[in-house]
């Protein structure tokens, strides 16, 4: 198949109908949004659905995010509650996930075989046109291939879909850099799965009762079912072994500096950093205490990882609060936990 790629904005309705078309039917399309890009398909058709896992090679289990226009289109697929919309009021259109009892009419492919389905409404223009174009509820896995970094750029899609899927949307970089955060909620409780850009402490302001998953910092222990099947998946990794340093306990300049004599790494190095170090195989990812540029920068510096074709990398372990715990999140999963000092250490 001929992979069609298409820089595009909200005004690009020639484009956005045929990406409609495809969508309704039953292919799929690459979709830029505010946090990673999307694979889309319609999320009521289950050979689309199916598609899905076939096109990222992603375990059958773990289910899709349903896209939805505006938050009352949650309405048709799910069981909503007052704390939705509460929530919604918040933080919709943006970059949250609530996971809610579905209806009959999602086929059980979009969710993992799941009686819940997760939704989502995205604030990127691009994707709100497609959804409203196409008229359906679009579910949208990030368009990467299983296990590698979610992708940021369309050239980042290409990289694993091409021949794969007939249209990329290209939307350029992608604001916020990591996928959305994902809860669960009761009437008066949330639990977070997956740390994003809308933070714990945001959520708290909303509902005191809100509790972190435990599998979001640590890992999953030998047995545990997870409260959200794409816990237990090894995520986000580059080719190279990635080690994370904890600064407090080890020299971060030192250590590197010496790795880069004897090594062939990468080492993602903050801004203030740079000076420091060997003018060799740095990916800087923004400065100390700029987190929405790390953020930013996190999936797009572990891709240039792999193509640098380096042995391993090198980058500090970050904090595990406010919006770092996303990054934290995915880090730890892409080093499978191999973190050099102090906390968590094990190296
Ligand atoms: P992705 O769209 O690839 O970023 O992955 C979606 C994430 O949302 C996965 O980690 C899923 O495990 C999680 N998720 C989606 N639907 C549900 C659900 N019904 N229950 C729990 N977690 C879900
Ligand atoms: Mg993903």
């Amino acid at each position: 198949m001929k992979t069609e790629i298409f820089k595009v904005d909200e005004g690009s309705l020639e484009i956005l109908s045929r990406a409609a078309e495809l969508i309704k039917n039953g292919e799929l399309v690459a979709i830029p949004t505010e946090t990673v890009y999307g694979l889309g398909a319609n999320a009521l058709d289950k050979d689309a659905c199916l598609s899905i896992f076939s096109a990222k090679g992603r375990p059958s289990d773990n289910p899709l995010i349903v896209h939805v226009a505006k938050p009352e289109d949650a309405e048709k697929i799910s069981f909503t509650c007052p704390l939705y919309y509460k929530l919604a009021e918040k933080f919709m259109p943006g970059p949250l996930t609530i996971i809610l009892p579905k209806r009959e009419i999602v086929p059980k492919e979009a969710t993992g075989g799941l009686d819940t389905v997760a939704i989502r409404c995205p604030s990127h223009l691009v994707a709100r046109r497609l959804i409203e174009l196409s008229g359906l509820p679009i579910a949208a896995p990030s368009a990467n291939s299983s296990g590698k970094p979610s992708p940021t750029t369309a050239k980042h899609v290409l990289d694993d879909m091409d021949g794969k899927i007939p249209m990329i949307l290209d939307g350029g970089e992608c604001e916020v850099g990591v996928e959305s955060t994902v809860i669960s909620i009761t009437d008066n409780s949330i639990t977070l799965l997956r740390p994003g850009k809308v933070t714990i402490e945001e959520l708290k302001n909303v509902c005191e009762n809100t509790q972190i998953a435990g599998a979001v910092k640590e890992e999953l222990k030998e047995g545990e079912t997870p409260l959200s099947p794409g816990m237990k998946y090894k995520h986000y990794a580059p080719r190279a072994e990635l080690y994370l340093i904890d600064d407090k306990y080890i020299d971060f300049v030192a250590f590197t500096k010496q790795k880069q004599k004897t090594e062939k790494c990468a080492v993602m190095c903050y801004d203030e950093e740079i000076s420091q170090l060997e003018n060799k195989n740095l990916l800087p990812v923004g400065k100390k205490e700029d987190i929405k540029m790390q953020t930013h920068n996190l999936f797009i510096l572990l891709r240039k990882a792999d193509d640098l074709g380096v042995d391993t990398v090198y980058a500090h372990l970050p904090a595990d609060e406010g919006e770092s715990l996303a990054i934290y999140n995915r880090m730890i999963r892409a080093c499978a936990h191999r973190v050099l000092g102090g906390r968590n250490g094990k190296g």
